[in-house]
């Protein structure tokens, strides 16, 4: 989960038209928010991630879902509600059910920053505070079959990756070919365009990298053969800002 920012409410939900629609929903049961006015700036503002386990809900089997953060049914009055929306995949969703988050608060991506509720240890995520622990529980995002073990695919590939970059450095050192420098800044830039927000389970991806002690020395001897560029450290930055804590008091 990585901390997402609100774009702002489309303009067709007016407060009129939030009204009517509320009664519509109350009066019938109607999705009056299946909307594609509404369901493109919600995607546009996840990334096109679930906003809970940051699948890509662009894929036809994950199809994406509006999830009610103040579920439907305890809370018709907010059913249609701009702030109380938020992209899901079914998955989510489908376990995050009537969790009451009035009675048991959850992170919500768009207000909380995960890292302060969440961290991260051997490919499961854990709850830094009671807010955090009961998200993972109303999620399901220790789920092993859906979440977890993509998890752990992702992050074996991020660092194999880191290894190749670091093959590619040794056979610089030995050739000393410009072309292969040019590569190997490529190579990285790849790297931490998985770590970046656009990127499916970004901050699992970046958490990883870059909490990965041969990441560290690639970096190093990337700088001192002059193969960092401005773009990897710019990727870099982004990368270390969504990253989660890997311990409960970091
Ligand atoms: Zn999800």
């Amino acid at each position: 989960m990585i901390k997402l920012n609100r774009v702002v409410r489309p303009s067709y939900l007016t407060e009129d038209m939030i009204k009517n629609l509320t009664l519509t929903f109350k009066a019938t049961g109607e999705s009056v928010w299946n909307d594609e006015r509404l369901k493109a700036p919600l995607r546009l503002s996840s990334h096109g991630k679930c906003a809970y386990c940051e699948c890509s809900i662009i894929e036809e089997s994950k199809y994406m879902e509006v999830e009610h953060f103040k579920d439907k049914h305890s809370y018709p009055d907010d059913v249609i509600q701009w702030d109380n929306l938020l992209p899901s995949c079914k998955r989510c969703n489908g376990i995050k059910g009537t969790h009451d988050v009035l009675d048991t608060p959850i992170v919500n991506p768009y207000l909380d920053h995960p890292r302060d509720h969440i961290y991260y240890k051997d490919y499961r995520l854990k709850g830094k505070t009671e807010k955090g622990i009961d998200t993972i529980v109303a999620i399901g995002l220790n789920d092993y079959e859906r979440i977890a073990i993509k998890r752990f695919e992702i992050g074996h590939a991020i660092l194999e990756s880191i290894s190749q970059c670091e093959d590619k450095i040794l056979e610089y050192e030995t050739s000393k070919k410009t072309r292969t420098l040019n590569k190997i800044s490529r190579f990285m830039e790849r790297i931490l365009n998985e770590c970046q927000p656009s990127a499916i389970y970004a901050a699992t991806t970046a958490t990883i990298a870059l909490n990965n002690e041969t990441f560290f020395e690639v970096v190093e001897r990337m700088k001192s053969i002059k193969a960092w560029s401005a773009e990897c450290e710019e990727l870099f930055s982004v990368a270390k800002s969504i990253i989660l804590p890997t311990a409960l008091k970091a």
